[in-house]
């Protein structure tokens, strides 16, 4: 999309020049936590547009309709990236020009279209018009108002020797163009196909194996697929808003940017790991392994994930061992007993505090399991007060 510059000191991340400030790694988890179900397979269409949207013979028929169809797709994609960080930060004017930059760029060659640029002004509130606006045009997302370009291939003009370097640089610049769009979503679906898959082995797997592997992926054409280290990143050293020394590095796509905070993190080690419950990312504190965020629990008011994880994993571990079951079914039973005070208190937490005992020691393997059934179950005593 644009460039963008970011400064940095220590765990603070500032965006352009808006003062808005992330913390590492931030913005890498926001892009793990999106869903990228509309953007993967996007580049399949973008791809197929590149190519019916040049200045060739071939696809003359259906050209002007592919161009506008090819523009609806590039504004959708733009006012999409914009509200994400790091665009979200940055001062974008809202449209490049008004028709957007495809039919910009077809503009400036006009004299190679047969009807060139007809500019016609469609009103969206009539019923005809509008859907001459759908089919060809596009509604201008400040004003409301449509606008209809027309573009039909010239075959004499294609064979015009005269245009055939203009033909050439108007190719090469709408492949140019689309280029910029493919690779805007190939970084953000990379964080779904390479980092997320590469962190959910580094976190749960053998950390050495996983960044091996990252560095060695399978040779694919799918860019989204690889892991993007290719164009170079700009650093020097400046001052940060409150005037300390940061470092500052412009760069010049999304992806180098998440490639470098997936990096730092690595070496940090401090990288963003998924949520055991709710299955979002988060940042784990350095080298302190949990499995669960602090963020509210689906489907909970108050309690977190940790929360919730933490009453998880003891119902798993009292479901499947039957040394819990055993203890934990007795535990019930003396709990309604005080509850109905055939049982006092104390009764209850003697009785309670040698059962934990007792288990801890039968887990340990240190007591029988008939030992502790026994006493568990030894409970004439206080059947009848
Ligand atoms: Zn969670």
């Amino acid at each position: 999309m644009v460039p963008f510059t970011v400064k940095k000191n220590g765990n603070k991340v500032w965006i352009g020049d808006s003062g808005k400030v992330y913390d590492r790694e931030e913005i890498l988890i926001h892009y793990l936590n999106m869903d990228m179900s509309t953007l993967d397979g996007l580049n399949r269409l973008l791809a197929e547009y590149k190519r019916k949207c040049r200045y060739v013979i071939q696809y003359a028929a259906n050209y002007n309709e592919n161009v506008h169809r090819a523009q609806g797709l590039l504004l959708t994609l733009a006012s999409f990236f914009k509200l994400q960080p790091p665009y979200s930060c940055l001062d974008i004017p809202p449209r490049i020009s008004d028709e957007g930059e495809l039919i910009a760029l077809l503009n400036q060659y006009k004299y190679l279209f047969g009807y060139g640029r007809t500019n016609e002004y469609v009103d969206p509130r009539n019923e005809e018009e509008r859907f001459l606006a759908d089919e060809y045009g596009f509604e201008d997302v400040v004003t409301g108002e449509a606008y209809l370009h027309a573009f039909y291939v010239d075959e004499l003009i294609l064979e015009d020797d005269e245009y055939e370097s203009d033909v050439i640089d108007l190719n090469r610049k709408i492949e140019q163009l689309f280029d910029r769009y493919i690779t805007l979503v190939d970084d953000a679906v990379r964080v779904k196909n390479v980092y997320a898959p590469f962190l959910d082995k580094y976190n749960n797997e053998d950390k050495n194996k996983a960044v091996y592997e990252l560095f060695h992926l399978p040779t694919q054409p799918d860019r989204g697929k690889q892991l993007n280290a290719s164009s170079a990143v700009k650093l020097i050293y400046g001052v940060d808003e409150k005037g300390e020394l940061c470092r500052v590095a412009e760069y010049t796509s999304l992806g180098d940017y998440l490639y470098m905070e997936l990096m730092e993190g690595l070496e940090e080690n401090s990288v963003p790991r998924k949520c055991a419950n709710c299955g979002r990312y988060f940042l784990q504190p350095g080298g302190y392994d949990t499995e669960y965020c602090d963020n509210i629990a689906p489907g909970e008011d108050r309690k977190t994930c940790k929360e919730v994880g933490a009453k998880n994993t003891f119902d798993q571990k009292v479901k499947t061992n039957p040394i819990w079951q055993l203890h934990q079914r007795a535990y019930k039973t003396h709990y309604a007993r005080m509850k109905k005070k055939n049982m006092t208190q104390q009764e209850f937490l003697n009785w309670s505090e040698k059962a934990a005992n007792l288990r801890d020691q039968c887990l340990a393997g240190k007591v029988t399991v008939e030992t502790l059934e026994a006493f568990l179950t030894e409970d004439l005593r206080y059947k009848k007060k």
